[in-house]
């Protein structure tokens, strides 16, 4: 005996109709339905998603410097710019969803600063304190695959496997991109030798920075093997790009005394100072670098890094949340000894890594270097004390060939 006239219960389609009709328990549904619903149930998500988007707390500036007080020591101008610059930019997450007619441009940044100063910690602590993914690449590496387009989504890979391939959450997040200036333009940077030209890889960054939907292949997905390329949305992603921008103070300096010649001074070059000319860093002087000013203009927000001096050197030694005595101070406490720096030891440090221009990078392999003795016959011996004087480090470090000592980063 055929079954009474089936009909969705949704839509009223008899069976013949559809292309299958599931049945319930009083009801039933057929093909076309489920994907109406299934479409609900996804603008749903992403509405949630959205309001996700609006509960990040938007943290004021202030707050914002002094989580990075506490784990970047000095670097005040660079600080301030930047929890402005992460301010403004969440601003801008939350004003999108809104509609407002005034649109805010991102504000991804560029500092400048020698090696080591930590550029890459400031990008790491502001990650940290917002919960979002980071990746960290290397412009250099950009140059040398012979397709640029491929490579600069192979930034947006990284940023994909440190958000754990959850795509949303890789849209909020932060690349920072180190070495910058070594895809300056060759002509204008005589200290670039090798042959590959950065003006095009900087032209390939410019759709990335600004805001573009790119399909990165997702390298080592090993949860999606079956799907060939993610959609990324870069529009909300902050940037920030580092370098070092080695002689760039020639260009300031040129600037400068130019500025000084016409009649419109804004700085005495008497007042210059010398030993720190990044400070009066301006995107011409990045321009005249060999950064394309349309780079230039997708990384508005330009801040410079200080050199590290001796009292900055050992304050990074002792004061951050994390700081090297304190994780040294942990680990031989969990042999059970009480580990004790003298001043005279932490000074005698800090000098070592001034006079071999280590920077703040050789710190670590100086403590290392310090402690590894101690590391290695404590454990499990009847000492559960350890002071560690100048002399004391002085005789472990004279065993060592402190040039050849290998920077820890
Ligand atoms: P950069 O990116 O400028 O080359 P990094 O941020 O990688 O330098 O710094 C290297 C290491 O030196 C960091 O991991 C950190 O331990 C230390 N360091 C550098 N600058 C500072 C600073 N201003 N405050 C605290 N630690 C620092």
């Amino acid at each position: 005996m055929s079954k009474p006239d089936l009909n969705c219960s949704f839509c009223g389609r008899p069976k013949p109709e559809t292309q299958l009709l599931i049945a319930g328990l009083d009801a039933h549904i057929c093909d076309r339905c489920i994907n109406q619903a299934y479409g609900i149930i996804q603008e749903e998500a992403s509405e949630e998603e959205s309001e996700e988007l609006e509960t990040i707390e938007l943290k004021p500036p202030k707050e914002i410097k002094a989580f990075l007080d506490t784990y970047v020591i000095g670097q005040e101008a660079s600080k301030r710019v930047l929890s402005v610059a992460v301010y403004n930019h969440y601003k801008r997450l939350v004003q999108q969803k809104s509609k407002d007619d005034v649109e805010i441009q991102k504000s991804n940044v560029l500092v400048v600063g020698p090696t080591g100063t930590g550029k890459t910690l400031l990008a790491q602590t502001i990650a940290r304190l917002l919960k979002v993914p980071l990746a960290i690449v290397d412009a250099t590496v950009l140059t040398e695959a012979g397709y640029v387009g491929e490579d600069v989504e192979s930034i947006l890979s990284r940023l994909l496997q440190a958000a754990d391939y959850d795509v949303s959450r890789a849209q909020k997040g932060i690349v920072f991109i180190d070495e910058i200036d070594k895809i300056a333009r060759k002509s204008d940077n005589p200290s670039i030798t090798r042959d590959v030209s950065g003006e095009g890889v900087q032209q390939a960054l410019l759709k990335l920075l600004e805001g573009t939907v790119v399909n990165v292949p997702p390298k080592g997905g090993r949860k999606h093997p079956d799907q060939k390329f993610i959609e990324v949305d870069t529009s909300n992603i902050l940037f920030i790009a580092g370098g070092a921008f080695d002689g760039i103070e020639r260009h300031i300096n040129k600037r400068l005394n130019l500025q000084a010649i016409g009649y419109k001074t804004t700085i005495k070059q008497n007042k210059v100072d010398k030993e720190n000319m990044l400070q009066y860093i301006t995107p011409r002087d990045v321009r005249s670098f060999g950064l394309i000013p349309e780079i230039i203009g997708r990384l508005p927000v330009l801040t410079f890094m200080n050199p590290l001096d001796k009292p900055t050197l050992l304050e990074i030694l002792t004061s951050p949340k994390n700081a090297l005595t304190k994780q040294y101070i942990h680990l031989f406490e969990m042999d059970g000894i009480k580990l004790q720096f003298t001043s005279g030891a932490l000074n005698y440090i800090v000098e070592k890594a001034m006079q071999y221009k280590l920077g703040a990078r050789g710190l670590r392999s100086l403590c290392e270097a310090v402690l590894n003795d101690a590391m290695f016959e404590l454990p499990n011996s009847d000492v559960k004390e350890l002071k560690v004087t100048k002399q004391y480090a002085d005789s472990k470090l004279s065993k060592i060939e402190i040039p050849k000592l290998k920077v820890v980063s």
